[in-house]
């Protein structure tokens, strides 16, 4: 067993590390406060032409092919400057993947370059609907064949990067008569197609930086080679590839707690009450073990999910561990850290409470945590029955 990182993951965590220092960590408390995105997006563009959009994209589609551990490892970097920033790139990377794992070889070469160079500051991936979360086999987007194209109508909401995203992967029914679950395909809509709109932005508590819109499709045409993989075979898709995503969701929450408590803990030695800095009060001294404990099981479940997933192993239930138990431990390393700083880290003179709005939604977006623990039972319970 190797736990040591290769000379390639290390040079990409210290590219991350560096960029997330000088570029992200100087802009992301004026980007969580003002609408700024000219400056968010110029960071992207900057991360896009570092090859940080293409991770675990195949080369030949303009990737750097450097696997999941690599790109775990950087979104974690990434997001110990700025989530907002971290989940965009994490995104970008899912609307690949599915690219990549469905799409025909015209619409990788054509998509899958432009997001990872960062032509399209972004891809959104468009399943979750106001009736549809946990449960997006109920969606009711649809899309019926009209000669050449396909007609979309319907609504999806809380997606991530829409106002700027270059193209939209979107699931919709289109055989009403199967079964739950069965009649769902996977589109591939470029930005700007008529009847697409993008519609209200969502006031959220955190990650403000990250745009999350509804997408309304209106009798939208697109043409009849927009469906991506086999007809009605496109819930499957989704099912498998955020999989892969909630390593991303992971080891974004995984940067948010370390940053959280890294600011604690520095701030634990300087700070002085009783004659003596409050690093010295056990109390204090047991959330930072607690906490760093916590956060590096969370980084070796994220390190074997990834790893598993490089390996072309099954890896659903291990990222599903990582993803529940990473951002439960990052959520719990975020009020700790707060704490630590008493009235101060609920100042927003300090980035705690920016972390702690931040880290929140990690254990809601891409499947809650119920919702992983019902994957990991289940994948349990099958080795017993
Ligand atoms: C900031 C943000 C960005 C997002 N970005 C995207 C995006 O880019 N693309 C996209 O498609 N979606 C996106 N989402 C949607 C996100 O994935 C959903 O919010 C999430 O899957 C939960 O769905 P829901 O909000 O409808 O909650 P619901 O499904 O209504 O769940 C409500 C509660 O019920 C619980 N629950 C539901 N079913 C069960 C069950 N069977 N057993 C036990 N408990 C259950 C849930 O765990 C939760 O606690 C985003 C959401 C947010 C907040």
């Amino acid at each position: 067993m190797d736990l040591e990182l290769s000379a390639e993951q290390k040079l990409i965590q210290e590219t991350a590390r560096r960029f997330a220092r000088s570029e992200l960590d100087p802009v992301a408390a004026r980007l969580d406060r003002t609408d700024d995105r000219d400056a968010f997006l110029g960071n992207l563009k900057k991360l896009a032409s570092l090859g940080f959009m293409g991770l675990t994209v195949a080369e030949e589609y303009g990737g750097v092919q450097a696997g999941t551990v690599a790109f775990s490892i950087a979104l974690t970097e990434i997001a110990r400057a700025c989530a907002s920033t971290a989940v965009t790139v994490s995104v970008n990377n899912l609307v690949c993947e599915v690219i990549q794992a469905v799409g025909s070889e015209e619409q990788k070469k054509t998509y899958i370059p432009k997001i990872c160079s960062g032509e399209y500051a972004a891809g959104s991936f468009a399943l979750t609907e106001s009736g549809a979360g946990s449960d997006p086999a109920s969606m009711t987007t649809s899309a019926r064949q009209d000669g050449d194209a396909w007609v979309l109508n319907g609504s999806k909401m809380f997606i991530t990067s829409a106002p700027y995203a270059g193209v939209f992967v979107v699931w919709a029914v289109t055989d009403k008569a199967a079964s739950k679950g069965k009649g769902i395909s996977c589109f591939l809509v470029e930005a700007g197609t008529k009847g697409l709109t993008v519609g209200k932005a969502e006031e959220k508590m955190g990650q403000h930086a990250s745009a999350t819109h509804e997408v309304v499709f209106e009798e939208c045409r697109i043409p009849r080679d927009a469906l991506m993989g086999k007809p009605n075979s496109g819930l499957r898709v989704a099912t498998a590839e955020l999989a892969g995503g909630r390593i991303g969701i992971g080891s974004l929450a995984l940067g948010v707690g370390l940053a959280a408590m890294d600011y604690a803990a520095r701030y634990a030695q300087e700070r002085v009450q009783f004659n003596q800095k409050i690093a010295n009060f056990q109390a204090i001294q047991w959330m930072i073990a607690d906490s760093y404990t916590e956060l590096e099981a969370a980084r070796l479940l994220l390190m074997n999910a990834s790893y598993r997933k490089d390996q072309k192993k099954p890896f659903a239930k291990e990222a599903s561990m990582a993803k529940m138990y990473a951002s439960e431990a990052a959520n719990r390393a975020c009020y700790a850290a707060l704490q630590m700083a008493g009235g101060y880290g609920y100042s927003k003179d300090f980035p705690l409470e920016r972390y702690a709005r931040d880290v929140r939604v990690t254990t809601i977006y891409e499947g809650t945590s119920e919702i992983q623990r019902m994957i990991i039972a289940r994948e349990i319970l099958k080795g017993f029955a």
